[in-house]
């Protein structure tokens, strides 16, 4: 006899895990939008730190890291939740906002964990076409929001398509929206959009109690490994929310130690975002030379179209081969497509001369 599921279950999407961890050293891991760089010295002295009291369980309510975020945004302590990375988050916001009957709207392509959060609750998700630049399309978003609508995600810069909205016209879109429905910038990405400071959408927060900034450790800080993001909310109620429906030591003490120290190190984030931005124009500029038009990059990666008939998985198959991993656009929602990850410059320089053997 089988084992039967819920109907839950059934519903999730499965997105097919990243390659590529079992390789040797000297692969371009070009497909998950990680940071190339190890973590700085100080952050694994941090961890090294923690390791020695890892018979205790890590502090619930992670006050060290929650007081420095707090410090550092100016947003009380109360309204800053942290997570087993910002997926963790993300998933508690569906948990408390979503239940069959209400309904989601988000852009998609997007990220892959958005429909989860639908089809964990029961909820309905109404997924709205980029346009034709890879954008949000925030009037047609706008259009598909009702009394039903408990939650709105914006993807800024968007994965998988790399693109951004200027703040302006994301602030015009949360106006818009009616307060009952909660609104998530997921901001994975906002070290490297050129379109405005990071910090400048934690201002909205003081006048949008249904808004949630999700960020993470994950991308610029380079800390993927450990698992910690986190979120500024407009409001504690939602702060509060979203730590009733975890485990209380979603974030682990390694993690907590370790983010709290990165936060220390601004001048690396800075350096890291340069090495970043050089190697977007490098990728931007060499797919452009061989006659691609990548989406405008506001992230760590870029992203674009093979054209007519082209065989994404098969690109990527090609390039595995060949030493160099990048994401194809059929397992992130549109087929066609591939993302590639800014990385090294010897591993951004790798994947063009590849690339350019294959096509
Ligand atoms: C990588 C990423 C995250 C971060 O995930 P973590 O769980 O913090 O590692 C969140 N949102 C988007 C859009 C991402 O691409």
């Amino acid at each position: 006899m089988a084992l039967e599921f819920s109907e839950r279950v059934q519903r999730i999407p499965v997105y097919p895990a990243a390659e590529g961890y079992a390789l040797g050293s000297d692969i371009a891991m070009l497909a998950s939008n990680e940071s190339p760089d190890v973590p700085p010295p100080e952050v694994i002295e941090a961890i090294a730190r923690a390791a020695s009291g890892l018979n205790r369980y890590p502090d619930p309510t992670s006050k060290e890291l929650r007081s420095a975020l707090a410090q550092r945004y100016g947003v009380p302590v109360g309204r800053i939740a942290v997570g087993n990375g910002s997926t963790d988050i993300l998933l508690a916001a569906g948990q408390v906002l979503l239940e069959p009957g209400a309904e989601m709207v988000y852009a998609w392509p997007s990220f892959s964990i958005y429909p989860h959060m639908a089809a964990l609750s029961g909820a309905r998700q109404l997924e709205v076409q980029l346009d034709k630049d890879h954008r949000h399309d925030l009037d047609s978003m706008l259009r598909e929001i009702s009394v039903a609508t408990r939650l709105v995600i914006i993807c800024n810069p968007n994965n998988p398509t790399s693109t951004a909205l200027p703040l302006a016209e994301i602030k015009a879109f949360i106006n818009e929206v009616p307060h009952h429905a909660c609104v998530i910038i997921d901001e994975a990405y906002c070290e490297f959009n050129l379109l405005n400071d990071p910090d400048e959408s934690v201002e909205l927060l003081n006048t949008h109690p249904n808004l949630v900034l999700m960020r993470t450790f994950s991308k610029t800080y380079g800390l993927s490994g450990l698992r910690v993001g986190f979120a500024l909310c407009g409001s504690e109620q939602l702060r509060l929310a979203l730590d009733q429906v975890r485990q209380p030591f979603s974030c682990n003490a390694a993690a907590q130690a370790a983010a709290t120290e990165a936060l220390k190190h601004q001048d690396e984030v800075a350096r890291r975002v340069e090495r970043t931005l050089a190697g977007r124009i490098t990728l931007d500029e060499g797919l452009s030379e061989l006659g691609f038009s990548p989406a405008e990059s506001q992230a760590n990666f870029v992203w674009f179209d093979l054209g007519e008939d082209a065989d994404d998985q098969e690109v990527v198959r090609l390039l595995k081969d060949r030493g160099v991993l990048v994401r194809s656009g059929s397992s992130l929602g549109r087929a066609g497509a591939l993302r590639v990850t800014v990385g090294t410059e010897a591993g951004n320089q790798l994947f063009l001369q590849k690339f350019s053997e294959i096509v």
